[in-house]
């Protein structure tokens, strides 16, 4: 029996024209300019938006995530095409908001237009309407020949048809000759679900050297501010500056503020590991293990909206969700 497939079209560069580009069209046009796609799989395609994916955000990762969840019966597999740029965090809101996936998600997109000269669209679109068709129950980033899993990507390169890597973790296939699967791909432990909710009331600080503490209290003091992550040093630690606001960091948790550390590197965040850090860890903020930002924006996000419970909130912040945590 042929694969029934769905096709999500949000936007991105693969269907972008022009000098600079903007998003076209083209996205009811695309069975006529890939027609081998039919050779796969049977398509449907829905046209969710046309927006370069800078302009996505958490709004719309939860109708793409409802969007799915009305038509899962439907269909053996879902294809999202996507911008590049912030593919990666879609890629993990969406296996946040649908737990116990029992198909494949794929997002891809393009580095080139389909209708430039050289597009590696074309390719990138056969390999993730195929890897829609397997047993890859998992939220994926279709890229180059290698598939990511979504909540592990980062975007590396912006000029290289290589755009996607998952530090810290090898890739869930390779599409060579044959359809390399590997054995880390997960499998559904309970029944689907959908919560396709996000509070938006996140906001990131990068950490520098010599960043003003000011820069921080002043966020920690915004009334609307329900979760903040910070994008460390190494294993999590924090300059001088930050270590000073310890305490407003602990005041502001007990307040109800969720913190998450990231480090803006691979590895693993351990906030007992340096003197440096530790102040963090007292202060009540919680060690966000080996997640990107592109990861730990959207827990976060998806966490505060889901849970009312405080307990419940971290419980599900440190648990490994979707194989963000490894
Ligand atoms: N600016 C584009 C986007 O993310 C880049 C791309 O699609 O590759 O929508």
């Amino acid at each position: 029996m042929v694969a029934k497939v769905l096709l999500l079209h949000t936007g991105g560069t693969l269907g972008m024209v022009g000098t600079p580009l903007v998003p076209d069209a083209y996205g009811s046009r695309l069975l006529d300019a890939v027609p081998e796609l039919l050779q796969i799989a049977d398509i449907d395609i829905d046209i969710v938006c046309n927006l370069d994916s800078s302009d996505l955000g958490p709004a719309e990762w939860g109708s793409l995530a409802s969007t799915i969840a009305a038509c899962h019966e439907a269909y053996d597999g879902f294809v999202i095409v996507h911008g590049t740029d912030t593919m990666a965090y879609t890629a993990a809101a969406l296996s946040y908001a649908l737990e116990g996936l029992g198909k494949p998600i794929v997002f891809t997109g393009a580095q080139r237009p389909l209708s430039a000269l050289r597009t590696d669209a074309r390719r990138n679109l056969v390999d993730a309407v195929e890897v829609a068709t397997t047993s890859v129950p998992e939220v994926t980033i279709c890229f180059d020949g290698l598939l990511f899993r979504g909540c592990r990507a980062v975007k590396e390169d912006a000029r290289s048809y290589r755009a996607f890597a998952s530090p810290g973790m090898p890739p869930l296939a390779k599409m060579g000759i044959d359809l390399d699967i590997s054995a880390l791909v997960r499998g559904p432990t309970r029944a689907f679900a959908s919560h396709p909710v996000f509070d938006p009331y996140v906001d990131v600080v990068y950490l520098t050297p010599g960043i003003r503490s000011d820069t921080v209290v002043r966020r920690l003091l915004d009334p609307q501010l329900r979760g903040l992550v910070i994008a460390a040093f190494g294993v999590g630690t924090v300059p001088a500056q930050i270590r000073g606001i310890a305490e407003d960091l602990r005041v502001a948790v007990d307040g109800g503020l969720e913190v998450v550390v990231v480090t803006q590197r691979g590895g693993k965040v351990d906030l007992r590991a340096y003197k440096s850090s530790e102040g963090l860890a007292e202060a009540g903020c919680i060690p966000g293990g080996t997640m990107h930002l592109e990861a730990a924006v959207p827990k976060l996000m998806h966490a505060l909206a889901r849970f009312d419970d405080r307990a419940a909130r971290h419980g599900y912040l440190l648990r490994n969700v979707a194989g963000e945590l490894g």
